[in-house]
């Protein structure tokens, strides 16, 4: 990795009345005062960038830019093409807004810095005639590996390409690299036939803040190689400056995406149709691969990780029967044993010599391999080592050679760990409980060593203590149950203020919460009855079992989670007894499903 291991930690954030200073904006060309956000060392060279907010239309930019060449981010190694094709590139993160953009059946697609091609390909596979645009080493390589037209220039010099009109434009995180977006905007408006759609995908600004520090947002930013993030106001200037009437921009936690057409928009992002053209589009890739190469394994991966996550289990037997054959067949035997390979990992000294001896989405796969074991094969051991193995390694590639070439499972680390512990913890173990309550702490510094540099979102660290807490009570560890009760109230503390003192008369959620809303009843129930079990802070219990009972009222209609959870809430209002068992029957600590949560790139995969 050529990049300085820039940790998102490592970013110093401005108070909100620092001082302003003129500049140029480059997304709207306004000159204003601006104020400084964040300072932050470049990926590139490790030298401290600024970024400003600009006071006319909320974009942010690096002044100066500073800006290099893409490839330094990733490195010249040959372990990029290699990592792409296998999980960097998000296949279905890049074809939804495009797939989504126009409800024709048949339709064509110009796709502007499509890289590889994968968006090209499906498009070709499904919906009819797409050509991509791509001047990066990649393009040159998929097309010839997927066999699909991408032209290796810029759009305005390719005369085959000049009076063409397509259904749909389509540019994904292109925007934020080029000098003026305006003019690149104007420039794809161009080929956007009389009811054809323009689609531009772009890092958000607006996910800039502090509250969302974590890897995702340091690969928004990517100092050194972004000069500004375009915010909504801006990008709906941009689309309606392009003479388009009809404008639809939408935030998607740190992505903005924009759709903009002559005629009125039906873009639909959650559309079932779509999910299911990406499904088919990557068995029908299986299908019609003979070899096994890492293009194959890469898209056997994504499969594989989608079914199991979208509970389509017999989907997803035939994938992760593909892929093991494809690495066994390259790989040694260990890579396939959720101890050994850990070991393996563990012994490589090179970014280059993992790429040689693993598949990129090693640990990625050992998370998604480990709830194929928990639900499908109900192998608990097996299960937890293979929760083990995701997080030993996710944790050892990020310190070893940053966040950037394992930005996913980096996202897959926090629910990796709760699994291990669930599962270490249905064999009557605590040890992996309480080393990960005691990672959590109280949301402080620590937690993002123990998170291989990147601090779990709050609606991770919730939904942790709500899960540790229920464990540790359900296995009678008292004196790890009330550290790990002394943390959860820090930090509630910390994060939410005195507003669990307050007189629980208040009928609003809990404020900033980022959690659900039964899953915030659940919490409340889960911190009184840690309290009557290990004694302390027992002044919290009837304020928050009565919170509990009140946030109830707030869902209509109310949900059986919620209604049990109220019940039990109540019942312990009214008979507190000393024999009173605390973990009662809304214990949802061991349940078998749950709701998976990447904490990015929303709408989730099918
Ligand atoms: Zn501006």
């Amino acid at each position: 990795m050529n990049s300085p291991a820039i940790a998102p930690s490592s970013i110093r954030w401005f108070p909100a009345d620092a001082n302003a200073v003129e500049s140029r904006c480059p997304v709207c060309r306004e000159l204003r005062r601006n104020a400084p956000v964040l300072a932050v060392g470049s990926l590139a060279d490790g030298s401290t960038l600024t970024m400003y907010q600009c006071s006319a239309c909320d974009s942010k930019f690096f002044d100066p830019p500073d800006i290099r060449d893409f490839s330094e981010i990733i490195g010249r190694g040959d372990h990029f093409p290699k990592s792409y094709v296998e999980v960097v590139c998000g296949i279905w993160e890049t074809f939804w807004p495009a797939g989504c953009a126009s409800r024709k059946a048949h339709a064509t697609l110009l796709d502007i810095g499509c890289g590889f091609g994968f968006s090209v390909d499906a498009w070709r596979r499904l919906r009819g005639e797409a050509i991509g645009v791509e001047m990066a080493d990649y393009g040159r390589a998929g097309a010839k590996a997927l066999g699909v037209p991408i032209y290796s220039d810029y759009l305005e010099n390719i005369p085959e390409l000049e009076s063409r009109r397509f259904d749909v434009v389509y540019a994904s995180e292109v925007i934020e690299h080029v000098p003026d977006p305006r003019a690149f905007a104007t420039l794809l408006a161009r080929h956007v036939a009389g009811d054809g759609v323009l689609c531009l995908t772009t890092p958000n600004a607006s996910f800039i803040r502090e509250r969302n520090v974590s890897s995702t947002l340091l690969a928004a930013l990517s100092p050194g190689f972004h000069g500004f993030l375009i915010g909504p106001v801006a990008m709906e200037d941009i689309l309606r400056a392009c003479g388009f009437a009809h404008v639809s921009v939408r935030e998607f936690g740190e992505r903005l995406v924009g759709w903009a057409s002559h005629r009125p928009l039906d873009v639909d992002p959650q559309s079932p149709a779509v999910r299911a053209q990406y499904l088919d589009y990557l068995e029908s890739v299986l299908a019609s691969r003979a070899e096994n190469d890492s293009i194959t394994d890469g898209i056997a991966y994504r499969h594989f990780r989608d079914t199991v996550l979208a509970g389509q289990f017999d989907a997803a037997r035939r994938s992760l029967q593909r892929l093991e054959t494809s690495l066994g067949e390259k790989y040694r035997a260990d890579v396939l044993h959720p101890v050994r390979a850990r070991e393996l990992v563990q012994s490589l000294a090179s970014v280059d010599e993992f790429s040689a001896a693993c598949p990129w989405f090693l640990p990625n796969f050992y998370f998604l391999r480990g709830m194929y074991a928990k639900l499908v094969e109900r192998d608990e051991e097996g299960a937890r080592q293979c929760f083990r193995t995701s997080r030993e390694v996710t944790t050892f590639l990020s310190r070893s050679w940053g966040d950037m070439l394992v930005l996913e499972a980096l996202s897959f680390l926090p629910e990796a760990w709760q699994q291990e512990a669930v599962s270490a913890a249905g064999q009557g173990d605590s040890s992996v409980c309480v080393e990960w309550m005691a990672s959590i702490a109280n949301g402080g510094p620590d937690i993002v060593a123990a998170f291989g540099g990147s601090r779990p979102s709050d609606h991770q660290i919730e939904r942790a203590f709500v899960e540790g807490l229920s464990l540790l009570g359900s296995l009678n560890r008292r004196e790890a149950l009330r550290e790990a009760l002394h943390d959860c109230l820090s930090y509630l503390d910390n994060t939410y203020g005195d507003w669990l003192r307050a007189a629980p008369t208040v009928r609003e959620k809990l404020p900033g919460a980022a959690l659900q809303l039964e899953q915030q009843m659940l919490l409340h129930l889960k911190i009184a009855a840690a309290c009557t079990q290990v004694g302390a802070r027992t002044e919290l219990v009837r304020p928050l079992l009565e919170r509990a009972a009140l946030l109830a009222q707030l869902q209509d209609p109310q949900s059986p989670m919620t209604r049990s959870v109220a019940a039990e809430a109540r019942a312990r209002l009214a008979a507190p007894s000393p024999g009173f068992n605390p973990w009662g029957t809304a214990n949802q600590g061991m349940k078998i499903s749950y709701s998976f949560q990447t904490g990015s790139k929303p709408p989730t995969r099918p």
